[in-house]
């Protein structure tokens, strides 16, 4: 049961020191309750009723962090339901199934995956690696994953075939997914001892409930949920009902992320697949395995993840920074816009579909079109100069800046600002930009 801000009160000196950074302690407890802010933030709390009190205030679904180096993820951590009241957490993670069958094959197709959008690396975050009754297969295919620098789950019923593959891959934190109504004690015992998330499987909800109740009576909080792989209908409606259970009813027996199958569910069929991949995206897959991933599936998925899982409430920006396009090089004609995405996107795609060589400099407008940007102060002459005299030096030697048209205003302003720069007011349009730089004479 979610405590009010009015149950967080009774446990403050009732002071209004601020210490909290808020004007009172009523307004610090309102702020609590509204998962705004951390009941730690106040100091004054003793700590017995901190640990009482942080426990009830904890977000309902916990943040499970698995793997490590650089395939370390965070699963879960979730507060709502859905994205339009506030921003999902943490943004799905794309597998896919390997056995000791397919390693060999899988594991170069998957390394072809791999490109960045709007700032974010898109590639195979996970290798579900299935035993398949064959110890010494599965063995060899934990050996060829482990290196392969991507969060693995061991997907393994067998204790005795798990904790040889956990010898072999502990140090790289998999995730352990198989604990069931009967082996979930020795399960427990052999994710515990190597540190590692356990996954939890059962045949329903009732008894995926009771399983995983068994294992957190056994102090083992560090889980993930396998929303089961029977049919399509029965997965998702496990999905849901985990994910509505963990957030709207409080429970937090059920407050933890999820797996889903997509590959399993699909049976062969790949159109079906990335269909229920993109399902499990928006509800409420934290790891969707699919049986395998090519160009045809990741762009939709990942752009359409992309779009999930970035804060409606913030423009999606791309780095400042000095693009070389066109094979650029330091001599190489400079443009400039914001750092708006979408911005960006448009006018490098004009600019490559010119094929002219053009550096083009990305100022830090807050992520704001041309126009806002300028009329909000953050795309300024002085902004630009400073950005082109701290960055550009030794990247542009050819000392000829195109504005766009739009912010033709900041011509003369610009030119004193940046002595020995020519300053070039460009086009209206990016649709004017392939033309313009055909025809331009430096
Ligand atoms: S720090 Fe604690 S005592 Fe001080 S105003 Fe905030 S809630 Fe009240």
């Amino acid at each position: 049961m979610a405590l009010k801000g009015t149950d967080y009160f009774k446990f403050t000196p009732r002071t209004n020191c601020k210490a909290c950074g808020k004007p009172t302690c009523l307004a610090f407890c309102m702020d609590v309750a509204a998962g705004k802010l951390e009941i730690a933030k106040c100091p004054h709390i003793k700590p017995e009723d901190l640990e009482k009190l942080s426990e009830a205030s904890a977000p309902p679904m916990k943040t499970i962090k698995a793997g490590a180096g650089k395939a370390e993820f965070t699963l879960g951590g979730e507060t709502v339901l859905f994205r339009h009241e506030k921003t999902f957490v943490s943004k799905s993670l794309y597998g896919v199934n390997v056995t000791g069958d397919t390693i060999d094959k899988m594991l170069p197709e998957i390394k072809k995956i791999d490109y960045v959008r709007i700032g974010e690396r898109m590639f195979v975050e996970v290798l579900n690696i299935e035993f398949t009754g064959d110890k010494g297969k599965f063995l060899d295919a934990v050996k060829k994953a482990n290196g392969a620098e991507r969060l693995l789950i061991l997907s393994v019923t067998d204790p005795a075939a798990a904790k040889e593959a956990l010898d072999i891959c502990k140090a790289n934190k998999p995730i352990l997914n198989g604990a069931d109504e009967s082996n979930c004690e020795a399960m427990n015992k052999l994710a515990t001892e190597a540190g590692v998330t356990l996954g939890v499987r059962a045949k329903n909800l009732d008894a995926l409930y009771d399983t995983v109740a068994k294992l957190e009576a056994g102090g083992n909080k560090n889980l993930v949920l396998d929303v089961g792989c029977g049919s399509v209908k029965e997965a998702f409606a496990n999905a849901v009902q985990i994910r509505r259970a963990a957030l709207k009813d409080q429970d937090r027996t059920f407050g933890y992320p999820s797996i889903v199958n997509v590959g399993k569910l699909s049976k062969g069929n790949h159109e079906l697949e990335v269909a229920l991949a993109s399902i499990f995206t928006v509800k409420y897959g934290s790891i969707i395995i699919l049986d395998s991933m090519d160009y045809a599936k990741a762009l939709p998925l990942y752009g359409l993840r992309q779009n999930i899982f970035t804060d409606p409430q913030k423009p999606m920006k791309v780095e400042p920074g000095v693009y070389q396009l066109n094979g650029a090089d330091t001599n190489a004609l400079c443009l400039t816009t914001v750092d708006f995405a979408l911005t960006y996107f448009i006018v490098a795609g004009e600019i490559e579909r010119s094929g002219v060589p053009v550096n083009l400099i990305i100022t830090d407008a807050g992520g704001y079109s041309v126009l806002t940007a300028w009329a909000a102060g953050k795309m300024t002459a002085g902004s630009i100069a400073k950005y082109v005299k701290e960055n550009c030096g030794d990247k542009c030697k050819n000392q000829t800046l195109v504005l766009p048209g739009k912010v033709s205003v900041l011509k003369g302003e610009l030119e004193e600002s940046l002595p020995g720069w020519k300053i070039i007011i460009g086009t209206n349009e990016a649709v004017g930009i392939v033309k313009f730089l055909k025809d331009f004479k430096n």
